[in-house]
Order: C-alpha cells, then sequence, then structure tokens
C-alpha cells in the first residue's frame, strides 16, 4: 500500500499515521520528522530547513525532493509507504509520480483530513508530544498523564503566529494537490473532527 496523508497542520495526521503504519505495516515518512531530526542533529540539511521552519514557510522543494527519493528507495519502502507532509506543492507531487514510475510503481490512496481553520489553531497551539514515545497529546483535548508533564515538548513552530503562517502556506501551496489528486482517482476525502477513534474508523472505512 503506497498512501500519502494531506491536510493542514494540525489536523491530526501524525496521530493518524501512527495507528495506519501499524495497521497496514508499512512505515510512516514523515518529511517534518526527518526535518526536525537534521536540525537536533546540526547537520547541514538541518541548518538549512530551520529557518524556513521556524518562520512556518516551507522548506525549498528541491531540498524536499531529494530527501524524499532517497527515503523512499530504502529497502522498508519498497512495498509501501505512508508519507505524512509530502507532498507539499504540485512540483513535489509531479517528482514523486516520476519517482514511483520509473520503480514501475504508483500511489494506491491520497487521504485529504478536513479540518477547519478555527479549530485547527486551537489543536496546534496545545499540542505536546512525548519525545520517549513519539505519542502526541493536546493539553485539553487529549490530556497527557500527569507524570511525564514535566519531558513533553512544545514544537517551535507551534505557537500561534507560526500556525497562521504554516495556514497559509497550506491554502496557497498545499490546497492545489486536492484538484491534482482528484484528477488522478485517488483522493479520499476525511473528516478530521472528532476522536481519535472516530477518524481512524472513518479512514479505514474510506481505504475499504
Ligand atoms: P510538519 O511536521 O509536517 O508540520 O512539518 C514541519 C515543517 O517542516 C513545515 O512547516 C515545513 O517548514 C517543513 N516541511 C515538512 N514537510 C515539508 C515539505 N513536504 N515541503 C516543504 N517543507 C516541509
Amino acid at each position: 500500500m503506497r498512501m500519502i496523508f494531506i491536510g493542514p497542520p494540525g489536523a491530526g495526521k501524525g496521530t493518524q499515521a501512527a495507528r495506519l503504519v501499524d495497521r497496514y505495516a508499512i512505515p510512516h515518512i514523515s518529511t517534518g520528522d526527518m526535518f526536525r531530526a537534521a536540525v537536533k542533529n546540526g547537520t547541514p540539511l538541518g541548518k538549512k530547513a530551520a529557518e524556513y521552519m521556524n518562520a512556518g514557510k516551507l522548506v525549498p522543494d528541491e531540498v524536499t525532493i531529494g530527501l524524499v527519493r532517497e527515503r523512499i528507495a530504502q529497502d522498508d519502502a519498497k512495498e509501501g509507504f505512508l508519507l505524512d507532509g509530502f507532498p507539499r506543492t504540485v512540483p513535489q507531487a509531479e517528482a514523486l509520480k516520476e519517482a514511483l514510475a520509473a520503480d514501475g510503481v504508483s500511489l494506491d490512496a491520497v487521504l485529504l483530513l478536513e479540518v477547519d481553520d478555527q479549530l485547527i489553531v486551537d489543536r496546534i497551539v496545545g499540542r505536546r508530544s512525548d519525545p520517549e514515545t513519539g505519542t502526541i497529546y493536546h493539553l485539553q483535548f487529549n490530556p497527557p498523564p500527569a507524570e511525564i508533564m514535566d519531558r513533553l515538548v512544545h514544537r517551535k513552530d507551534d505557537t500561534e503566529e507560526a500556525c497562521r503562517a504554516r495556514l497559509d502556506a497550506y491554502h496557497a501551496q498545499t490546497a492545489p494537490l486536492v484538484p491534482f489528486y482528484d484528477a488522478e482517482g485517488l483522493l479520499k476525502r476525511v473528516d478530521g473532527v472528532g476522536k481519535p477513534d472516530q477518524v481512524t474508523e472513518r479512514i479505514v472505512a474510506a481505504l475499504a
């Protein structure tokens, strides 16, 4: 199964992706996670990406496309993958299509997780993640256990200002992927509002 996940920042892609990869036994490939790891390790890629990420802007296509091409060529992604946060622009989608076609394969589904802008800001500003397990919590909507509170991480780009910039980038640069994949007959729209379990059920139904 080769799938991609699109939707605004804070739509729940990361939370749902973690569940889907278990269910379908495919690797979860998140370009945001890959960039954050590069920033943490202080690599040249991380240094280049950090300035864009902190401003809520997209990292340039040529950097991102190279990173994903290398990742999907690895052994664990040969039979399938779930791409989360990539593609985010039409040139990235075209590059992905080309890379897959060169291997004689293609995408099976594109999931669009739909959530209104006003809910996104509330979700993002309260979001915290556990660096030990990767679990994503929300201070109000999905409260973490009290004993792990001290180790939770608040992403640098999860402020209201960076969130609004990321929403602007989503509408300007990523939303055009919706008609792109609709025209290819791959798009599956899923309502992302509700409890995580309800959203998972909708996704599984959409993929069935
Ligand atoms: P995410 O965790 O998916 O919200 O990504 C966090 C940040 O990483 C984004 O705001 C961008 O700065 C950068 N990023 C992640 N994926 C991409 C992509 N496909 N194209 C460009 N920038 C990206």
